[in-house]
């Protein structure tokens, strides 16, 4: 068949559009985060990062050529990506996860935290809220997001999207300094820094 003789391109519509996994975790994700962030499933890695030098980088634009980040959580309002989120198979023992740990380096080198959650049929909303406040905390403790005075709107808390409260630092290099915690601390680590 020649592409004259036939009517209609060769394309089909994928069926479904997200894995049962994929839209379990997508619903959660509207469901714990929706006020705050549009969740954006498949984002190819391309439209959110570029490559510096690309001349001499070219080995480096193949790593990111074709392939996605399950969901971005990007800001309502400015659309900023704040987390990328990448579902895994659970780990067996001894296996090596190569596409894992690039894209894990990919996000941390760029400066967006990276959560991983397991695979499964259905999410528990405590596991995967442990799960971005694991992220958190590895990236340094508070999400990557300032304001400027106190006097600025309150902000809601990144992770859980409840109110915020102005604390103290009790310890640690930054003692005595003011910053938001999240109302639900210890429970939840969200945090926003003060400038
Ligand atoms: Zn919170």
């Amino acid at each position: 068949m020649t592409e004259t003789d036939t009517k209609h391109l060769p394309y089909r519509l994928r069926e479904p559009f997200l894995a049962s996994t994929e839209l379990a975790l997508f619903r959660l994700l509207n469901q714990l985060m929706g006020e705050r962030y549009f969740i954006c499933p498949k984002v190819s890695l391309n439209d959110i990062f570029y490559i510096v030098r690309p001349n001499e980088n070219v080995h480096f634009f193949n790593k990111l050529f074709r392939k996605h980040v399950d969901f971005l959580l990007c800001d309502r309002h400015s659309l900023t990506p704040v987390f990328g989120v990448e579902l895994v198979r659970p780990i067996s023992k001894g296996e090596a996860r190569e596409a894992d740990k690039f894209l894990e380096d990919l996000f941390t080198d760029a400066g967006l935290p990276l959560v991983h959650v397991p695979s499964k049929e259905s999410y528990d909303p405590f596991e995967v809220i442990t799960l971005f406040q694991l992220t958190v905390t590895k990236v340094g403790g508070t999400i990557p997001m300032r304001i400027k005075r106190p006097n600025d709107a309150v902000p809601n808390c990144p992770i859980c999207g409840k109110m915020m409260v102005l604390r103290f630092e009790r310890n640690g290099s930054g003692i005595g300094k003011t910053y938001y915690g999240c109302m639900d601390s210890p429970r939840c680590a969200g945090a926003v820094q003060i400038d």
